[in-house]
């Protein structure tokens, strides 16, 4: 199909990052490059009109590059979800495990009201640790959780299925899985 072949064509495999072993899909190529990332752009805010979203959350960092265009695209506002101790402001913010140790996620709670329907977005979904994480932050906010989009799921692992459980009947997609 057009889209996920022209997305997949812009992402680079790099051996050994960070560590031996892992093979790193690496996006840059896909953002220097402005037909593939307007395309992507485009389907991510299709979806989000789709959902009849009203805030776009990313994820850092990545979450960012890709989740501001869509946001504006959509013509809805961006929230962004940062790693603990970055948001000035007032955060709810939620820990998870890492394949060593442990992680935390923070955002401005006060950046989401009662009506808003938040998409959430990100690159890409691996373990589904961050996702799931993000999820479980945004439904301790007072706005509803209406999606997740990422560009591309990395389907020898188990994160698709991880993020399912956790998001229920709320709509996952994955542009691109590999
Ligand atoms: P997870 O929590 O699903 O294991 O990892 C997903 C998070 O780590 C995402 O925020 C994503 O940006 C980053 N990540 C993990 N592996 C990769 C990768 O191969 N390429 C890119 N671009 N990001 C990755």
């Amino acid at each position: 199909e057009g889209l996920s072949d022209l997305l997949l064509s812009r992402v680079r495999d790099v051996p050994d990052h960070p560590k031996p072993g892992i093979v790193f899909k690496d996006i840059t190529p896909l953002l220097a490059d402005p037909e593939a990332f307007g395309a992507l752009t485009e389907a991510l805010a299709a979806t989000a009109r789709e959902l009849g979203a009203t805030k776009v959350v990313g994820l850092e960092a990545r979450g960012f590059i890709l989740g501001a265009p869509v946001a504006l695209a959509a013509g809805v506002g961006f929230v962004p979800v940062r790693k603990v101790g970055k948001l000035p402001g007032a955060t709810l913010s939620q820990s998870y495990d890492l394949e060593y140790g442990s992680a935390e996620i923070e955002i401005h709670a006060e950046d989401l009201a009662a009506d808003d329907r938040v998409l959430i977005v990100d690159d890409v979904l691996a373990t589904g640790g961050t996702a799931e994480a993000a999820i479980g932050l945004i439904r301790r906010t007072k706005a509803t959780l209406v999606g997740l989009a990422v560009l591309m799921e990395l389907g020898f692992l188990p994160g698709g299925e991880r993020v399912r459980l956790a998001l229920g009947e709320v709509p996952y997609q994955a542009l691109v899985t590999v």
